[in-house]
């Protein structure tokens, strides 16, 4: 059990090890992420065995998930070379300025200082050791300290042994990554609550997310918490497309619901529909297909558990019906794909069917008019993504739904479904709360790097004090103001 004096040390080296790290140059840091990438893929035949075994995650998906993490990696190592990701402004001085003289001022981001990252369940590669969280805050020159997931101990070891061997043969500080493994709530709050912690990384649940925002809002000094928490992922299901390719949409839904024993935060865990004798078919067709579907394994024994106990509770709800369900044995930790169906004035009345049931589970939600689909798109909390199924002749009657989904979702996807979450430049994975605890900011693509980095403006600097990034010859893509115009 790690102690405040263990937590202490930890935080000491990590400042220290930040003071040298910060000013390691972007090109440097992309070679540590380029390694890191490299010895997680000279690991992977190892590494797959350890993490199959403490997941229950097929081989496949973890392939996979590894390809991802790695892609990732070099994705911020590539924003690093190219360097205008520091939003670079160049203001050089008017000193005939009247009736003032301008000063010369320039502007960069700089990182934070130590990052404290929670390792996820759910993706014990793209999210947890080396997952995006740490490859954007080292991205950014901030140093970590990681807390690994204790569903997958043995995964995480042998992945923070890569970021030891990397950071050796690149001569870089060695607490420039530090690796805890200690469950308990209080080893994450001394963590998040040490006073050179300067933000926190999190994917799980909406419990622990917010309990360590809370924790780091307790704080003399406050910090940012991108906390990535619960989602439903609500799907919005238009008459013209019911219509017209209903059980291709059943057959895409349910893939989507159960895909990895529906465990990730993009699970679509809402469908909503207006009653018509087309929905009637759909359902059929989609309890048939969630019907066929094999379960399997959840991750641990604690998320089978709290899925059977979630599930149980939301088909207990007022006006709730079991759909459909698959087969399994939920007493050997599967989770049971399940569609549940309610009515649209039920599900108004009923702020618990909001709630997120981590699993293969999904609540078909049938509205009786458009005005009461209206108010449900309007009762619906803040969102990763929300998805709208439909035709092109639809759209001249919902045009004010799409309207009212954007406000509330990260991710807004037209005939789509939300798991499979691209990474690329142009991705936004966050949304307004209870999704995240912070609106304006994305865990995946470069982008994510911004979370960790503050700007810092530099006033009448001398050529030889300033960073490379701001010296006035300085050619990358980078704003700058010569005699009053703007210039990239
Ligand atoms: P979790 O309970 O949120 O835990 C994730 C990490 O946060 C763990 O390291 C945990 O500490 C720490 N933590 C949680 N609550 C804390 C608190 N109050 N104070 C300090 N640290 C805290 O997530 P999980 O273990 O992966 O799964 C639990 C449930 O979360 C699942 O059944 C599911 O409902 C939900 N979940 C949701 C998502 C999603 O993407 N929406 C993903 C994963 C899980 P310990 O090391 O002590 O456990």
């Amino acid at each position: 059990m790690v102690s405040q004096n263990d937590v202490d040390e930890i935080l000491n080296r990590s400042r220290n090890a930040f003071l040298i790290f910060k000013n390691v140059p972007g090109k440097k840091r992309a070679e540590l992420l380029r390694a890191i990438a490299a010895g997680i893929e000279g690991s992977a035949a190892k590494l797959l065995p350890v993490a199959m075994r403490e997941t229950n995650l097929p081989e496949p998906r973890l392939a996979g998930e590894v390809a991802r993490t790695c892609n990732q990696l070099r994705q911020f190592a590539d924003m690093l070379v190219e360097g205008s990701w520091v939003e670079a402004r160049i203001d050089t001085a008017l000193p005939d300025r009247q009736p003032v003289p301008k000063p010369d001022i320039r502007k960069m981001m700089v990182p934070l200082g130590p990052v404290v990252v929670f390792g996820a369940s759910n993706f014990p590669f793209a999210y947890s050791t080396a997952g995006v969280d740490t490859a954007s805050a080292l991205a950014a020159g901030c140093t970590v300290v990681l807390k690994g997931h204790p569903a997958h101990p043995e995964t995480s070891n042998a992945v923070a042994d890569v970021f030891s061997a990397a950071l050796a043969q690149l001569g870089l500080p060695s607490d420039t990554f530090l690796h805890i493994q200690s469950p308990g709530f209080d080893v994450g709050r001394m963590l998040v609550q040490h006073p050179h912690t300067k933000a926190v990384g999190f994917t799980g649940s909406f419990s622990g997310g917010k309990a360590l925002y809370d924790y780091a809002q307790q704080r003399k000094e406050p910090i940012p918490v991108f906390s990535e928490m619960g989602s439903i992922n609500p799907v919005y299901l238009l008459p013209g497309a019911l219509k017209s390719r209903s059980e291709q949409i059943a057959g895409q839904y349910a893939a989507s619901v159960t895909l990895s024993v529906g465990q990730f935060c993009t699970n679509p865990g809402l469908l909503i529909a207006i009653k018509s004798q087309e929905l009637d078919l759909f359902s059929a067709q989609l309890a048939t297909a969630i019907g066929k579907t094999a379960s399997a394994p959840m991750l641990h024994k604690g998320i089978a558990e709290n899925y059977s106990k979630k599930r149980t509770e939301a088909l207990s709800q007022k006006g709730v019906t079991l759909l459909g369900q698959g087969n399994g044995d939920a007493d050997a930790g599967h989770g049971i794909p399940t569609l549940a169906t309610v009515g649209g004035k039920d599900f108004l009345e009923n702020p618990l069917l909001l709630d997120e049931v981590f699993g293969p589970y999904s609540l078909l939600v049938q509205a009786a008019n458009q005005d009461e689909l209206e108010m449900i798109a309007g009762s619906v909390a803040g969102q990763l993504t929300t998805s709208i199924i439909a035709e092109q002749s639809d759209w001249g009657q919902f045009g004010s739904l799409l309207q009212t989904v954007s406000e509330k979702a990260g991710r807004v996807i037209i005939n789509g479904v939300p798991t499979g979450v691209e990474v690329c430049p142009s991705m936004h994975h966050g949304g307004p709360f209870p999704a995240t605890t912070d609106a304006r900011f994305s865990s995946v693509g470069i982008d994510a790097v911004k979370r960790f980095v503050r700007p810092l403006s530099f006033q009448n600097f001398p050529e030889q004090l300033l960073p490379e990034e701001l010296k006035t010859d300085n050619p990358l893509g980078i704003w700058r103001l010569f005699n009053n115009q703007w210039k990239r």
